[in-house]
């Protein structure tokens, strides 16, 4: 484990891949569906190349994401279980994440192991802690990545794969609308639809499948939004009280930051949410300001457009002032 980031292509990774038997798959934390889909897709991949694999993740599988479960696949971090499925794989791949705390009580493990750690990401400013980053920032998700390597192997997609990586590219572009919906990435999905996978169904798995409480907590936060900055910046928050009140999770509030945005002249908002570990902040920018930087300087990153951070100890009115001065500041310039 070096000090610098060796960025490498898709050849040298197949090659490597090649030469190793068995693979630890890992994402980060509170795991969506670009993670899950590419780890699904790429687990796929590697048991046809007749490797061992394990997907090995911090947290559990969201509901609205189970379907992409198959046989137990995923497993979420149990040290007695799995410490030594680390420390004894040949590689761990990490997907969907550059730094090594983003996979929080496995990164210890991780760091101590001696696999060879494979990164396979599309985020800004990845920290040195691997062997190799097919490290791709202009990818719209980790899942296009994925259907590259897949694609450069000839691995035949099958609708298994097909709906994973499809998940994972509908998911991190806001269902194709984001930055980084090209023409290029359109083909990429309609090879894929042509394994016939249902794209109404997985679409309503995904985002229209919540118990009541969501929609619920969806107006207790919408009432509560406020404007900042001459009308430029949104600020949404989630307490612990609106999530035990309407009977949710933090996984449902996955998305509602981008209410913030749909606001005329709101140019960059964040969404504060209550968890046991803190305040966790999500950035979003319609485009002018890089919130990375921001969201850096609160101890996370991301990608430009959308990042995150996580912040613990500090009370909510002092925080929430820090952030809208921040936005200020930014609007600014
Ligand atoms: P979200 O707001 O949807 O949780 O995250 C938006 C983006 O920011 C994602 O690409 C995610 O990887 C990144 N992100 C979210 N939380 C954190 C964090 O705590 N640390 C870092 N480095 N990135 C984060
Ligand atoms: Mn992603």
């Amino acid at each position: 484990m070096g000090d610098t980031v060796t960025i490498i292509d898709i050849p040298v990774l197949l090659e490597r891949i090649e030469s190793l038997q068995s693979f630890v798959l890992t994402t980060h934390v509170h795991p969506d569906g670009d993670a899950l889909g590419s780890e699904a897709a790429l687990y796929h991949f590697l048991r046809r190349e007749g490797k061992n694999v394990r997907v090995i993740n911090a947290d559990a599988v969201p509901a609205n994401l189970a379907f992409l479960e198959s046989n137990g696949l995923f497993e979420t971090w149990n040290p007695a279980a799995h410490e030594r499925e680390l420390m004894q794989a040949d590689a761990i791949i990490c997907l969907d994440f550059n730094q090594p705390d983003r996979v929080r009580g496995m990164e210890p493990v991780m760091r101590a192991s001696t696999a060879f750690r494979i990164v396979i990401d599309h985020h800004l400013h990845p920290k040195p802690f691997a062997d190799i980053y097919l490290s791709r920032t202009e990818a719209s998700s980790t899942a296009e990545i994925v259907y590259d390597i897949l694609t450069a192997a000839e691995f035949p997609v099958d609708r298994a794969t097909a709906t994973a990586l499809y998940v994972g590219i509908m998911t991190d572009t806001g269902s194709f609308r984001f930055e980084r919906t090209t023409p290029r990435l359109h083909r990429i999905v309609a090879e894929l639809m042509e394994t016939g996978l249902d794209p109404m169904a997985i679409h309503r798995m995904v985002f229209d499948d919540y118990a009541i409480g969501r929609t619920m907590l969806l107006g207790r936060i919408l009432a509560g939004i406020e404007q900042h900055c001459d009308g430029r910046a949104s600020i949404l928050v989630v307490t612990g009280e609106m999530l035990s009140e309407t009977g949710t999770t933090v996984e449902d509030v996955e998305n509602i930051v981008n209410y913030g945005l749909a606001i005329r002249d709101v140019e960059l908002t964040a969404l504060l949410m209550e968890t046991a570990e803190g305040w966790k902040i999500s950035f979003r920018s319609r485009g002018n300001v890089a919130v990375n930087d921001i969201a850096a300087e609160f101890g996370g990153g991301g990608h430009r457009l959308a990042s995150g951070a996580r912040v613990d100890g500090e009370e909510l009115s002092v925080l929430k002032q820090r952030l809208i001065q921040r936005f200020c500041r930014a609007l600014a310039r």
